[in-house]
């Protein structure tokens, strides 16, 4: 392993399509070390992100040549500032002291049609916080954070983007040798609750409030009005803020399938974005108790366990800034919050996969809802019936049975209807049983607009890991065609994207031998 200093040597000047500026520079040097990124041989577009360069109004010029190095990090755009940033967390449970920006080089906050945008060069070499680690992401890794970036966004749920991947022939060991690549990643910000841990874990408070003020003036303003929901505390306000964001953002994750698979708290996003991808998983067979980290022996960041884990990590966030809230009382308070507003985001949005949501559920009919989920859920676990493709059969079925009932209103309803949902269970006549309850709270007259509300709830396409591992091999041989017809139906994927009906399929027998590594 190379073991020399990171880089500090001028890269050549370079384009400059992009204005920049530094706030999270003013807060000093405490906070960061300015570097260079290392230049990464023979760079080659793997994926470039017209959607989202749009969407950010940039022009088309970040994806030329000279932007390709600029990306790479084999140059600097003209006006960033490149630094890494450091930071300290607990890792599976345990302090871990300090960690930092191992192989994230931030360039800066690019102006954008969405406000500033902070853009991250991931992969692009060593920094001082790499505690022996090469600075750089294989290949295998860097597809799979670009695509699941993309796919949250696509899903609606809160995550940092993903704006290009360039691949190089250069090695990099793990297991075995690879090759590396850079994702260029894109967030408003990419303040972690690790930040805050970092400083209270070195008794810095005047540290601890510059960080906390800049993170409320740059990206939490609306917390000076919450303030007053907390005895004029803003810093009381911030921690609501953080726990809200973050209740609501594990609801999703939730009703969708997704695992984190690493939920330390320097992975824990401070604006609830979903953030480092590794070893995270979409659910095929719905199993409360999975686990998609190879290296999780105890299970730690089991699906089920994410929204209690997500709560331990908040109470992390919230002892790092209790000096600033200065009022014990007041902290456990704000905490407590997770426990009725996570509850409630996560009925909301079962109710929604059931067509429930909105004014079909008046107030009063939740608990009796959130009983027909919890009914459901369990006979799926029974079977570990494949999740996303059971909530998508029942989207659609209901369609269906809503267009019958419009035309022959009198039919009783038969099972044979049901087929496609039916199909995927075992006991059947369990599955009949809550859907004669469902259909009953549903009121078979409104299947059709609930199925059409379903359908664009309840995704069809998921980054399945046999899917990402797919467009893994073929970038492996230099085809990257893969990525981007995953990276097409996955920014859509309520839509049904005729003729890519096998992406929605169930996995094939090989995607049970998928081990997906740790080691990025
Ligand atoms: P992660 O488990 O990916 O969230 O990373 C935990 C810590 O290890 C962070 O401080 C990362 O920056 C750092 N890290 C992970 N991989 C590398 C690498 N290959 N080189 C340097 N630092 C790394
Ligand atoms: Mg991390």
């Amino acid at each position: 392993m190379d073991l020399s200093p990171p880089n500090t040597a001028a890269t050549a000047a370079e384009p400059s399509v992009l204005e920049w500026t530094h706030r999270f520079k003013a807060l000093g040097p405490r906070f960061f070390t300015a570097l260079h990124p290392t230049p990464l041989a023979a760079p080659r577009w793997a994926a470039k992100n017209e959607v989202l360069r749009a969407e950010l109004a940039w022009p088309d010029e970040v994806f030329d040549d000279e932007h390709l190095h600029a990306l790479a990090g084999n140059a600097l755009m003209r006006g960033s500032e490149p630094m890494a940033t450091v930071y300290s967390g607990h890792q599976f449970g345990q302090w871990a002291g300090q960690l930092g920006d191992g192989r994230a080089i931030w360039l800066g906050e690019a102006a954008s049609a969405q406000g500033p945008q902070e853009i991250q060069l991931k992969g692009a070499g060593r920094t001082p916080y790499s505690r022996g680690g090469d600075g750089r992401a294989v290949l295998r890794s860097s597809i799979r954070e670009y695509l699941c970036s993309e796919a949250m966004h696509g899903l609606g749920i809160p995550t940092t983007r993903a704006l290009s991947l360039v691949a190089s022939p250069e090695p990099v060991r793990r297991e075995e040798i690879e090759t590396a690549a850079v994702v260029a990643r894109v967030a408003p910000s990419f303040l972690r609750f690790g930040h805050f841990e970092h400083f209270s874990a070195q008794g810095d408070t005047e540290s601890l409030r510059a960080l906390a003020d800049h993170a409320i003036a740059h990206h939490l303003p609306q917390c000076h009005e919450r303030a007053a929901l907390w005895q004029g505390n803003v810093y009381a306000a911030l921690l609501d803020e953080v726990q809200e964001r973050t209740a609501k953002l594990l609801a999703q994750w939730q009703a969708v399938g997704f695992c984190h698979g690493v939920m330390n708290t320097d992975n824990m996003s401070l604006l609830g974005l979903t953030l480092d991808y590794g070893p995270f998983q979409f659910m095929d067979g719905f199993n409360p108790g999975h686990i998609c980290n190879h290296s999780d022996h105890q299970g730690r960041y089991a699906y089920g366990r994410q929204p209690n884990v997500a709560y331990w990590n908040l109470y992390c966030l919230a002892q790092s800034i209790a000096p600033l809230i200065d009022d014990q009382d007041l902290t456990l308070a704000v905490l407590e919050g997770y426990k009725t507003l996570f509850p409630q985001a996560l009925g909301d949005a079962m109710r929604a996969k059931l067509g429930l949501a909105g004014a079909l559920a008046p107030e009063s009919e939740r608990e009796g809802d959130w009983k027909l989920v919890e009914d459901l859920m369990q006979l799926m676990a029974t079977e570990q019936v494949d999740f996303t493709l059971f909530w998508r059969q029942l989207s659609q079925a209901m369609v269906q049975q809503g267009k019958a009932h419009t035309q022959q209103p009198e039919t009783p309803m038969d099972l044979a209807h049901w087929a496609t949902v039916t199909d995927l269970v075992l006991d059947r006549p369990a599955l009949w049983a809550w859907l004669e309850r469902y259909s009953a709270r549903a009121g078979r007259e409104n299947f059709a607009a609930m199925g059409v509300q379903m359908l664009r709830t309840n995704p069809k396409f998921v980054l399945r890991n046999h899917l990402a591992e797919t467009a893994i091999r073929q970038a492996k041989l230099g085809d990257f065609s893969e990525i981007e017809t995953l990276h097409n139906l996955l920014k859509s994927p309520f839509d049904e994207h005729p003729g890519f009906e096998a992406y929605a399929d169930l996995p094939p027998d090989w995607a049970n031998q998928l081990e997906i590594s740790c080691s990025s």
